[in-house]
Formats: C-alpha cells, structure tokens, sequence
C-alpha cells in the first residue's frame, strides 16, 4: 500500500486543477455574476440552479443542500472516490507525479509523529465538544454558541466544543497518552512566562480546523468574557503553525 501522498504535491495539484473545468464534466454551469457560475446540484434534486462555483475561490456551494468544498470533495463526491483516489486523478489529468511519504526510515518517523499530532488534537476537540455539551462550566459557552444562531446539528458537524478557563484541563487528561513534548508541538500547550507548562487554549469556544484529509490540524478559540476569563488574553486565538498545520495554506 502506498503511503500518504506528500502536502506539498497535494496542494500542487489543487492549485493547478480547475474546479470549473471538473464541475463542467459533470453538469452544465452558466456564467450568473463576475465570479460565479450556477448549475443544477449534482447532490440534490432540483429544477432551478442553486449549485454555486466561485472560479476566484475554486470552491463550490449549493444553497438547496449544503454542499460545499473544493476541487478535491466534489470529485471524492460525485465520483464515490477516496480522497487519494481524488488527488491521483486530478494529478494524472493535470502532469504532476505524485510522491509519497514512508519511503525511507525518516520519512516514516516523521509521518508517524505526524500521525500521533492529529490523534492528540483529535482527542483534544472530543475533550472540549464534551465539555460544551455536558460541563456545568460550560454554562456561558452553551449560551455564546445558541446567541450565536449556532443550532444543535452544525455544532455537531462542525465539532464545536469549549476549553474551560482552568490551565491543565487537557494536561492532566491527555500527559498520560502524549509526552508533553508532543503536546507542545501539536500546539495544545505551551511555556508560561515561569516556564511551566499550561493549556494554550482556556475559556474559549473551541473551532477544530481540519485539512482536505478530515485530519484535526488545529483549532481556532473564541474567547469568553467572564469573571474567570484569563486577562490580557487575546479574543481570538489560533493554533501556531506546526508539522500539520500550515497557516499560509488554507484547509479550504
Ligand atoms: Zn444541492
């Protein structure tokens, strides 16, 4: 079995795909403004066009159902295809060889790492999604997210959850399955300014960003006012860049 296909080729061959051009051997789009054209949804039945292409933003979005992503979902799709599958046949159609990682001692090190980084931010955002749901500190969070007009279900697909405003909340939860040297590097912790090790992320709504894999790659952290909210804090507060998160290149 091959390895995972390399970030760098992934997004070689997203950026030199046409999503216009994918989407036209499948249903028809007509030009209806300066960076949209519409069609009929492939996903959805429908007599008038609500499937959405932006050629700027090569992403696509249908108003009717939901449906929305980039060059990569629509073919994984419309075609049933994995998202390896997905990448190989832009990448044949486009002239890009595609590399994989694993092939050598040190690549597999690093994929590994890389591997045990998304699990630690995966379990990290099913800590946080619980709090939100069940924690009685959670109480404002829950009230935030449904001020917000965030409904029950997008909170489900979206993955939302809340950090409590506590400093080792996923420190004390997560040492036992991650050395703290990883958490670290997974962007979950980091040095205060005596040096000891505290959560990153405290009394926020938490937002997981996922790449085009559906791999956690960091989160986005919406801060809480509150009388147990850490001062001087910023409102907003991403994960840093890591071996999985890339902030100059978007997950979408
Ligand atoms: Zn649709």
């Amino acid at each position: 079995v091959a390895g995972r296909i390399r970030q760098e080729d992934v997004d070689a061959v997203r950026e030199r795909a046409d999503l216009v051009k994918v989407i036209s051997g499948h249903l028809q789009l007509r030009k209806s403004g300066a960076d949209r054209l519409v069609g009929l949804c492939p996903f959805h039945p429908e007599k008038t066009p609500s499937f959405g292409v932006s050629p700027s933003k090569q992403a696509y979005y249908c108003f009717g159902c939901g449906e929305g992503g980039n060059v990569f979902t629509f073919l994984r799709k419309v075609e049933n295809l994995s998202f390896a599958e997905a990448v190989e046949k832009l990448a044949s159609e486009t002239g890009i060889t595609l590399r994989y990682e694993g092939t050598s001692p040190s690549e597999r090190r690093a994929h590994g790492r890389r591997q045990a980084v998304h699990k630690a931010i995966a379990d990290a955002a099913r800590l946080y999604q619980r709090t939100l749901a069940e924690a009685k500190e959670a109480h404002e969070a829950r009230e935030y997210v449904a001020q917000r007009g965030i409904s029950p279900a997008s909170v489900e697909r979206f993955d939302i959850g809340y950090a409590p405003t506590y400093p080792d909340f996923l420190l004390r939860r997560l040492s036992r399955a991650y050395s703290a040297e990883l958490l670290v590097e997974a962007g979950l912790v980091a040095k205060d300014a005596e040096g000891n090790l505290r959560d990153r992320f405290r009394g926020r709504v938490m937002f997981p960003i996922h790449d085009l894999s559906g791999n956690a790659v960091g989160f986005g952290g919406r801060l809480l006012a509150g009388p147990r909210a850490p001062t001087n804090a910023p409102k907003y507060l991403n994960s840093p860049e890591s071996a999985v998160y890339h902030k100059g290149k978007p997950p979408l």
